[in-house]
Order: C-alpha cells, then sequence, then structure tokens
C-alpha cells in the first residue's frame, strides 16, 4: 500500500501496545497522525514468544483502561495470541489509522523548513513529528563469551518456541529473568535435563494474602518508582503467570530437578565456568521476596485491611545440593549439554532514525519520552518515566504524556504572528 508524498502532522513508528495508545491520545486530542507498522499490530506478542507464553500480570491489570479482555477472566494470565488480538481489537475500536506491512527506513530532520523526511519501504514521508515506539525488546542479545562451538546449538530466547524445538541432550539455560526462568522450568517439565545460570535478581511472590503482586507493586507505590535503585541496574525481575501463576522460587525448581549454576562467566575448550555467587543471589532474590512481604504486612496493618494471613508464604525450601556445592566448572560433553539458550535480554536499534538524540552508545536521550530532538518522541522505553513504563498498562500513561507534549508544541509552531 503506498504512502506516498503524505504529509502528516505525527508518525507513530510501530503497531505494539506502545503506538496502540498513542493513537488513541492523539486522537483525543484531534492530532492528524498515521501508524506505519512493518508486520502486523502486536507482531512481537504474535510471533515473537514462545508458544506457551502468557502475560506475566494478571488480565485485570495488564491492559488498557478502556478495554477489559473479553476471553480472560480478570486473574488469570493472557495467552499471548490472546494479548495480541486484544491489541488488534482496541486498534479497531479507537479506529486507529495503522498501516501494516510498511517499513520505516530512515527518518531525517529537514533542513531550512521543520519537521522530518521519512523514508518507507512504500514512499516517502513528511512529518512534523515522529514517535518512536519500536520496542524495547528490538535486537537479542547474546554476550560475547559466547563459545564458538559448531558442536553445540545456541539460540537467543527470543528464538526458543517450545520443548520439541530442542534437539536430544541436555540443555544449559543462561539468564534467570522471568523468560529464562519460564523456559527451564518448561524444559524440565518435558523431561529434558536442564541447568539454569541464576544471576541478580528480584523475585516478587506470585501472591499475598490474596492479591497478586502486581496489586501489591501499585498500591505500595512501587510501579511509580522513576529509577531503578543505585547498583540494581543489571537485576532481572523473575515472575511467572505460568500454568495460572506461581511464585518463582529457584530453589523449588531444584529440588524438581533443575541444576541451578552461578552467573556463566566464560567457555574455554568445551568447559563452561560459573561465579561462585549462586547462594549469593538466591539470597538477594529471598531479601526482596521478604521485604515486599513486610511492607505488604505493614499496608495492612495501617490500613486495617481484612485480608487472610498466610505464613506459608515465609516457608523457603531447604538448601539444595546444587547450591551447598556449586558446580563451578561443567564439561559440557561429559554433562551431555547439546544446547544453550540465552535468555540475556535484549537491545534497542535505532539505526532508522538518524537524528542527534542518542548518546554515545546510542542510547535514546530524552525526559519521559520527549527527545533531545524536538519533534521526536519514544514511547516503549524501559523506565520512560517510571518502572511500569515498559509493560502494558505502562505504556498507556506514558503515551499520554508524549501526547499533551506534542499537543503543547503545536500551539507554539501555530501562534499567529501578532504584527
Ligand atoms: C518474553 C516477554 C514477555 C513479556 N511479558 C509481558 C507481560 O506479561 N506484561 C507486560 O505488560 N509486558 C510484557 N512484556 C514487555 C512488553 O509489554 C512487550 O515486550 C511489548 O511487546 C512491548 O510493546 P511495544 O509496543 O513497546 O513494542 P513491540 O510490541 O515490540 O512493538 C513495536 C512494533 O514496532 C514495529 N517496528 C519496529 N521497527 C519498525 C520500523 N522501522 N518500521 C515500522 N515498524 C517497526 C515492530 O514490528 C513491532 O510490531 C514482555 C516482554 C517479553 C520479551
Amino acid at each position: 500500500m503506498s504512502v506516498e508524498n503524505i504529509e502528516i502532522d505525527t508518525l507513530i513508528v510501530g503497531a505494539g501496545q506502545a503506538g496502540v495508545a498513542m493513537s488513541e491520545h492523539l486522537s483525543n486530542h484531534g492530532i492528524p497522525h498515521l501508524v506505519l507498522e512493518r508486520n502486523r499490530i502486536a507482531e512481537a506478542w504474535r510471533t515473537g514468544r514462545w508458544d506457551s507464553l502468557v502475560a506475566n500480570g494478571p488480565a485485570w491489570h495488564d491492559r488498557f483502561p478502556g478495554l477489559k479482555f473479553e476471553d480472560v477472566s480478570p486473574d488469570d494470565f493472557a495467552h499471548k495470541d490472546q494479548v495480541a488480538d486484544y491489541f488488534e481489537t482496541y486498534a479497531r475500536k479507537i479506529d486507529a489509522p495503522i498501516r501494516t506491512g510498511v517499513e520505516v527506513k530512515s527518518v531525517e530532520r529537514n533542513v531550512g523548513r521543520p519537521g522530518f523526511t521519512v523514508e518507507t519501504s512504500e514512499g516517502m514521508i513528511e512529518a512534523l513529528h515522529v514517535v518512536a515506539a519500536t520496542g524495547p525488546f528490538q535486537r537479542p542479545i547474546i554476550p560475547s563469551i559466547a563459545p564458538e562451538d559448531g558442536t553445540l546449538t545456541q539460540i537467543h530466547s527470543a528464538q526458543y518456541r517450545n520443548p520439541q524445538q530442542m534437539r536430544e541432550g541436555a540443555v544449559l539455560v543462561v539468564g534467570a529473568g522471568s523468560s529464562g526462568v519460564q523456559i527451564a522450568d518448561e524444559l524440565q517439565r518435558a523431561g529434558k535435563q536442564v541447568y539454569l545460570s541464576v544471576g541478580q535478581h528480584d523475585r516478587p511472590p506470585r501472591a499475598y494474602r490474596n492479591r497478586d503482586f502486581c496489586w501489591w507493586l501499585g498500591v505500595l507505590g512501587l510501579w511509580d518508582a522513576v529509577a531503578m535503585q543505585p547498583g540494581k541496574e543489571h537485576v532481572t525481575i523473575a515472575v511467572s503467570g505460568a500454568r495460572g501463576g506461581h511464585t518463582v522460587d529457584f530453589r523449588g525448581l531444584a529440588h524438581r530437578g533443575v541444576t541451578l549454576v552461578g552467573l556463566t562467566k566464560s567457555f574455554k575448550d568445551g568447559v563452561v565456568s560459573f561465579n561462585a555467587d549462586l547462594a549469593d543471589n538466591l539470597a538477594s532474590g529471598d531479601e526482596y521476596y521478604l521485604s515486599l512481604l513486610d511492607a505488604a504486612d505493614a499496608y495492612v496493618e495501617r490500613n486495617g485491611l481484612d485480608l487472610p494471613l498466610d505464613p506459608e508464604a515465609r516457608n523457603i525450601y531447604p538448601e539444595p545440593e546444587c547450591v551447598t556445592q556449586p558446580i563451578l566448572e561443567l564439561d559440557l560433553a561429559k554433562a551431555g549439554v547439546t544446547s544453550i539458550i540465552w535468555a540475556t535480554g535484549y537491545a534497542a536499534d535505532y539505526s532508522w532514525l538518524k537524528v542527534d538524540t542518542f548518546d554515545a552508545k546510542g542510547k535514546p536521550l530524552h525526559q519521559r519520552g520527549v527527545s533531545a530532538e524536538p519533534g521526536v518522541y519514544f514511547l516503549g522505553l524501559p523506565w520512560q518515566s517510571r518502572r511500569g513504563s515498559s509493560f502494558i498498562w505502562g505504556v498507556w500513561h506514558d503515551a499520554k504524556y508524549v501526547a499533551d507534549h506534542i499537543d503543547n508544541r503545536r500551539r507554539y509552531l501555530t501562534y499567529p504572528d501578532a504584527s
């Protein structure tokens, strides 16, 4: 579909949840806009995740304010396809002007006139404002320590689909955030021998005193944290909505047969070395877990709430052998490891956005999504305005702020000449 020679006030690049939310708020301001999506609406949810993935938050929480999930009860966890369907329905409901199958190739600031020239796979566009809503998880990262070993199958968690896809043999899953821990769990349940490399993590209870942790983070104001705690910038969060939702419990996984190891350090001659930090990493995960229970108890007390006591939540499994006698080196061939899954996160890729708003490492320079290049905006960045920013419900609020900013800017740009 040609978009040749369109002039538009605001161009939104990407029609995931961020692009859809942005469209809603621009429409509320009456701002003419267009959303270009290179694939389909919510493609990341549709095809960019493993088969069994469900949302990490319950359906009452992981949604936009204007629409409930029709086919998922509020306390259940929507399957990824239901999440994708939800955003397609939402886009129809708000009549979002989305063109799918159109890729934005480059955005350049005009010289001597306002706005930006946008090159797309279907023609050129002129836009006064550009919102980069291309997602926080664009380019899978595999760390440079990955061995060059042709006998091993190595994939990123973004390429993992199901246990059947894996070849015979044991699997080393590197990274124990929400992706790594869920994939390790699924593989172990499918009968695989699994080694799970566990770094520093936060581990909230799935639920406590009859409330999901999403609720606790909300009432305790923790979704609103504006920056990661110093020193915790690389700490991942391990949660799961799988099988109806459960607290991620690494020792529980170990008692079921997963072998836990510390942070993966290096590979040499078919041997992988792990840091001697497994017990410490589990302990700091417990510390976070217990501090959340304490904060929840204090909240109940302060507000006189009638929420049932939950003493069992404080039971912690005894240390499994893999923690008391940690494996620091593993000969992969002897251990029968044939595959490695790198659940090591993602980076952004803004190579198409050729404007002056990136630091030396290519990270966006912005304040709550308002970039250093007037007229360019970001949406959906992790911690864009607060902890909730890259999550479904959080991006909707950030989109409102960005739309308000564009609306204000338009008032300045259209100010009539008093003379
Ligand atoms: C495994 C996993 C599980 C997650 N689970 C949850 C969860 O349970 N709850 C929750 O709230 N969040 C969850 N998230 C985080 C987040 O909600 C999702 O990653 C979500 O997809 C981000 O939405 P987005 O719109 O910002 O980006 P995306 O969904 O990635 O959308 C960006 C869109 O931009 C398009 N695009 C990119 N470049 C271009 C271009 N140059 N031209 C045109 N189009 C382009 C892409 O095709 C894509 O459709 C999860 C993330 C991961 C990785």
